[in-house]
């Protein structure tokens, strides 16, 4: 969606909530959902009323907007400006709202995109695999078993997606559990020589080791795709300044989800994520 088509939808309120309910992303009722009677109908612009039991209710009931007032109109410009990546703090200003209700609705983005995106796609062919950690002010201790930093773990397919998940630890019994749910068997395996990935031939992948002194010598031994994500990474969460850890996972799906979305419409991607993600996400 660029800008001229969006311009279409946020030309008015009932435009943009007309979008948002053919999305999916509010809910239309063909029956109260009280006391399931079909005889409901609108009696003001915004209200439904049961003609059963009564009772009434807003365009927003049952859906993920139904925790906010925030007009349909600027929930969509919204969305363009996540799109855009442009800070909460900036896009406040632009949208004339509050901070906190533009990092409410950032963070829900995050939290469909974290919800719905994540396990559709299973990997093959030759894959890198690697782990980072991120967090932490301090540079104190690099590398593997850095003290208060997050592990992370990392899968990309050459040419293609990435998957990357908080993990407890980097053991070799974590890390090969997610291998074996993200990574098809068979699939050429590229990492470092960290011993917990020993164990990859015992589960059906081949595997090959590189070692980063002589890494380029030998042609395609190497794990640049995935240090290229991580430096992706790293280099855009710095301008976050301190995510609180517990938000951290939603980051990070966020990231991995742009990254593997890099050449597509991504505002389109995130209203899909939003529709499935109305269907399963608590109603605040
Ligand atoms: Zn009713």
């Amino acid at each position: 969606m660029n800008l001229v088509d969006l311009q279409q939808y946020i030309a008015d309120e009932e435009r943009a909530e007309e979008y948002l309910r053919s999305q999916g992303i509010l809910r239309t009722y063909d029956r109260c959902p009280w006391c399931a009677s079909t005889s409901i109908g609108r009696i003001r612009r915004t209200k439904i009323r049961c003609y059963s039991c009564r009772k009434e209710w807003g365009p927003r009931k049952g859906s993920i907007l139904e925790g906010t007032r925030v007009p349909f109109t600027r929930f969509l410009t919204a969305l363009k400006l996540f799109e855009l990546d442009t800070s909460v703090r900036e896009a406040a200003r632009q949208l004339d709202l509050a901070y906190n209700t533009v990092y409410g609705l950032f963070h829900l983005f995050r939290r469909a995109i974290a919800a719905t995106d994540t396990e559709r796609f299973s990997l093959s062919g030759e894959i890198e695999m690697d782990e980072s950690y991120f967090g932490g002010r301090r540079k104190g201790k690099r590398g593997r078993g850095a003290a208060g930093k997050i592990p992370v773990f990392g899968i990309l397919e050459r040419g293609g997606k990435v998957r990357v998940e908080v993990v407890r630890d980097v053991q070799g019994e974590t890390l090969l559990e997610m291998a074996i749910r993200k990574v098809k068997r068979g699939s050429l395996v590229y990492t470092d020589k960290f011993r917990s990935y020993n164990g990859l031939v015992t589960y059906g992948f081949r595997h090959r080791r590189i070692d980063h002194g002589i890494r380029f010598v030998n042609g395609k031994v190497y794990i640049n795709g995935i240090e290229g994500f991580w430096s992706f990474a790293k280099e855009r969460l710095m301008k976050y300044h301190g995510v609180r850890p517990g938000k951290f996972p939603f980051y990070l799906k966020e990231l991995e989800f742009r990254y593997n979305h890099r050449n597509r419409d991504i505002y389109d991607d995130v209203v899909k994520c939003l529709s499935e993600y109305s269907l399963v996400a608590p109603i605040e």
